[in-house]
């Protein structure tokens, strides 16, 4: 094994053996579905799923996919609707992803959704995948297994080019299906507000969702899709306004900490000044701090490097909406 790669394995009961152990431990395992190769973490684990953004360089945290063995694990993860079970008894497993009210009693992480209160669920089809979530018995996060503005991989080699090795946050292992049978990403449908809305386009084409639940709307289509007050930002901000590069709390104010600051009143994202820590406890925090009936939530600076960026990113979306 090159120290700086990910190894590859063929897919055998055995490499899908250890991809579930090293996922079920934390750690990161790329692995086939029929749309492309995911980067995978146990979706109920912030810091695994901190370290998938790690591992992609992402410049910002978004929701991420949870991928489940079959349709009772999916019951598990989200609350379904009648739109929901249509569409999982026709187009599932495939690759469609349903978004729909997050079960709390599920775990999934906070960061997994990105703060907010829905989850994206999808059964894929491929057997690999399949196979393995059986295996681990955790709902699985999983974005396309390459660097952030890469392109999507759709065989076990791209994957290896484009993400770094183990020892430098990425995978442990690389789990080889072969050349991933659609080779596009999953279609997303938001079935958690009033109007069924499509998120993006994917492998399941709009006419055959259409043809089981009706008229689809277009997410960002204002025809179709009525802003309504009540509808779901696709992005959590806290209420409470946020104060980013804060020393301290002010009269009124609470603190999310970072590092060795004194936090009162208020939460540390990570004493230790951990941003893979700090990106898990990121969406948690400010829902409690928010709770807090604060003027403002004051943030102390985040270092503008690694998943710092990610952070500093959700941040300033927050302050400035
Ligand atoms: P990726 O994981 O990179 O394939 O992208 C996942 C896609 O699903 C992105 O477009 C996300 O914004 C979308 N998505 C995932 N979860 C949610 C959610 N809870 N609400 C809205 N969109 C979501
Ligand atoms: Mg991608």
């Amino acid at each position: 094994m090159t120290p700086n790669k990910a190894p590859i394995e063929p897919l055998s009961d055995a490499s899908i053996e250890k991809a579930a152990k090293i996922l079920a431990a934390g750690g990161l395992v790329a692995f086939p579905t029929e749309t492309v190769y995911g980067l995978g973490g146990d979706a109920t684990n912030g810091e695994a799923v901190a370290r998938i953004f790690a591992a992609k360089g992402r410049p910002s945290i978004n929701p991420l996919i949870v991928h489940v063995a079959d349709l009772a694990a999916a019951r598990r993860t989200a609350a379904f609707n009648p739109l929901a079970d249509k569409l999982a008894a026709t187009l599932w497993p495939g690759p469609l992803s349903l978004v729909l009210p997050a079960r709390s009693d599920a775990g999934i992480s906070s960061l997994t959704s990105a703060g907010l209160s829905t989850v994206a669920v999808r059964v894929p089809a491929s057997a690999a995948a399949r196979q393995l979530l059986t295996a681990c018995g955790l709902p699985i996060a999983a974005p396309s297994a390459n660097r952030s503005g890469g392109i999507s991989p759709t065989r076990a080699a791209h994957v290896q080019t484009s993400l770094p090795g183990p020892d430098d946050g990425g995978p442990a292992l690389i789990l080889d299906g072969g050349p991933c049978a659609v080779g596009l990403e999953s279609t997303v449908v938001d079935l958690s507000t009033e109007t069924p809305t499509l998120l993006r386009p994917g492998g399941v084409a709009s006419e055959d969702i259409e043809a089981v639940i009706g008229r689809l709307a277009i997410a960002g289509n204002d025809d179709l899709a009525p802003k309504s007050p009540g509808m779901l930002s696709r992005h959590y901000a806290p209420a409470t306004p946020l104060r980013l590069e804060a020393r301290r709390a002010e009269p009124g104010e609470v603190f999310l900490g970072f590092g060795s600051v004194e936090a009162t009143p208020g939460l540390n994202l990570s004493p230790k000044a951990d941003l893979i820590e700090a990106a898990a406890n990121l969406f948690q925090y400010l829902h409690q701090l928010d709770q807090r009936s604060a003027t403002a939530i004051a943030v102390a600076a985040i270092p503008e490097h690694g998943l710092g960026r990610a952070i500093n990113d959700r941040l300033r979306r927050g302050a400035t909406r």
